[in-house]
């Protein structure tokens, strides 16, 4: 975690930005979790930090590659990017929101280097989320239309 606050310091100093105390808070609570949508933040922030400073936190988190949404249809999570996390795709649900991870997969990771070298691109960064119904949503759904 120190080593972490480190980064968090050096990428927000280097955008003009200073480590605040709502601003470690937020990172605080975003680090080793799951993704999480804004009300599980606010909710975890036990009134440690007011809506709109949680958002302006988001936001400053986002534009500088610190933290990135995650889509679960049309409403999306929050999760720290891969200078935090290893890097990870996800696979959602849209009918229980549930958020499968999918750890580094070597063929993803080559195909995606394959076509940017195809394309002529240094490729620095990527994401790819895949949207669907898990198993327990196609029961339910198969059972609902007999
Ligand atoms: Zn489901
Ligand atoms: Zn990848």
């Amino acid at each position: 975690m120190e080593k972490k606050l480190q980064i968090l310091s050096d990428i927000l100093r280097r955008n003009g930005y200073s480590i605040t105390r709502p601003r470690s808070l937020v990172f605080g609570l975003l680090n080793d979790e799951e993704p999480q949508s804004m009300h599980d933040i606010y909710m975890r922030a036990k009134g440690k930090i007011d809506r709109a400073s949680l958002y302006r936190t988001i936001k400053i988190f986002e534009q500088t590659g610190i933290a990135q949404r995650v889509y679960v249809g049309w409403k999306y999570k929050v999760e720290l990017t891969d200078i935090f996390l290893h890097h990870h795709h996800h696979i959602s649900c849209l009918g229980c929101h549930k958020l499968i991870a999918i750890s580094e997969d070597e063929q993803i990771e080559k195909l995606i280097q394959e076509l940017a070298v195809k394309h002529h691109v240094v490729a620095t960064s990527h994401q790819l989320e895949v949207q669907g119904y898990c198993a327990d949503c196609q029961l339910s759904q198969a059972v609902l239309s007999q």
